[in-house]
């Protein structure tokens, strides 16, 4: 009898989890489960966002030939003590079940998220002021990204702290220079009260005039583990020991934006950076598991911040493992290559024959480190 390995999601994460483990032995049945068949390229939302036409990759010709089976629908149901997941009106049984079904910006109303589809189609005929709330690396992104594709709107960054806050001064001047060229305006030190059809709210009475809002501040989790009763934390992660294993389900392996897993700077926060090499680990460890060996623990620090600002330019903090900027970044050019070789390299890792160790992937170490017991 072969192992029934489940993945739920085939985003980053989940889809090199499901090559990691069919790749590596026939010994386990890996069933992959996603809403749509095409793979969503969540890095590239912004450009999406901007009008752009990606690539258009289809889940089950990245998995032909791996033996990986594709199922198309949602997951609804997860039943932990029958060992069942509910897909449509239909029940997929797993040994093992991988949650990878990654987090999403929770609709506010009046305006757009980065992902929604009528984004790019409103943008082609928006005319005035167009305003991004958040400027975390999304807002930038997506602001940077729409001001160079739209020249003609007025785009406005609106944020309680500074943007690029987590990188180092030459980069974040590198960045404000982008914003300069690109003729878009900064308002920091704004909270937002209220998104109204035509204005920004900021409470007090002061109001913002907006022909279009973009909302990239927050993200949430999908309840379906924690209403399993699997234990996740506050946000709705699942909450893993050191081998990214449930710590109340152990038969789950939760990895990328849904999984929160502690390293002793604190918890990952939902990165590409992070959750492949967690999903190329878990991998692993389930065909050490099939195998009836013990799986290991995941260690892992961050080393860079890509950061698009358009299509012509960019710029790339390096960081120390806990996010904290080093000295050294890249701009321009360099950072234009860089960026794009960040952007495409899951779907080459994909279409390797031979699956990537999780080591050669970040800095996960712990090759022949023991889980405490
Ligand atoms: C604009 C933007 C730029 C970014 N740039 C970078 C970057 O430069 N570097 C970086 O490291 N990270 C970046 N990120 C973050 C990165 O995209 C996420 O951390 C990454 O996508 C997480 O991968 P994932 O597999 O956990 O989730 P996802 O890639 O979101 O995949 C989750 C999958 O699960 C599916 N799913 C959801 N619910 C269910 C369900 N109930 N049943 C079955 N399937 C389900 C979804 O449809 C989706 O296909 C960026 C994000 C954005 C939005």
């Amino acid at each position: 009898m072969k192992t029934q390995v489940l993945v739920l999601g085939a985003g980053y994460t989940g889809m090199m989890a499901a090559l990691g483990v069919a790749r590596r032995t026939r010994d386990a049945q890996v069933t992959l489960v996603n809403p749509t068949d095409r793979f969503a390229e969540r890095l590239r939302s912004h450009q999406v966002a901007a009008g752009q036409t990606l690539g258009d990759y289809r889940i089950p010709a990245l998995v032909a030939g791996t033996g990986v089976r594709f199922v198309q629908g949602r997951a609804t149901r997860i039943d932990t003590s029958r060992r069942r997941v509910l897909v449509a009106d239909v029940e997929l049984p797993y040994d093992i079940l991988v949650y990878a079904i990654g987090s999403y910006t929770p609709p506010v109303e009046h305006a757009f998220t980065i992902s929604d589809p009528g984004l790019p189609e409103f943008l082609r005929h928006a005319t005035g002021t167009f305003t991004v709330c958040g400027a975390g690396l999304t807002g930038i992104e997506a602001a940077t990204e729409i001001a160079e594709a739209y020249p003609h709107l007025h785009v406005r960054l609106v944020s309680q702290g500074e943007p690029g806050a987590m990188m180092g001064p030459a980069a974040r001047a590198h960045m404000h220079k982008a914003f300069d060229r690109l003729g878009i305006e900064v308002r920091t030190g704004v909270s937002v009260a209220k998104v109204l059809p035509d204005a920004i709210d900021l409470g007090g009475g002061e109001l913002l005039p907006t022909d279009g809002t973009l909302w990239t501040t927050g993200v949430a989790y999908a309840p379906l583990a924690a209403s399993a009763g699997i234990s996740t934390d506050e946000a709705g992660r699942i909450v893993v020991d050191q081998a990214l294993r449930s710590v109340s389900h152990p038969s789950v392996y939760a990895v990328g934006d849904a999984g929160a897993i502690r390293q002793s700077y604190g918890v990952i926060h939902g990165t590409c950076q992070s959750g492949i090499p967690m999903a190329a680990h878990a991998a692993q460890s389930i065909v050490r598991q099939v195998r009836g060996k013990q799986p290991r623990p995941f260690r892992f620090g961050y080393w860079h911040q890509p950061v698009s600002l358009g299509r012509k330019d960019a710029v790339i903090q390096f960081t120390y493992p806990d996010d904290t900027p080093r000295r050294w970044y890249l701009k321009a050019k360099a950072a234009i290559r860089y960026k794009e070789a960040v952007s495409s390299s899951p779907l080459k890792f994909y279409r390797m024959s031979v699956p990537l160790p999780a080591r050669m992937l970040g800095m996960t170490g712990g090759r022949r480190n023991k889980l405490p017991s």
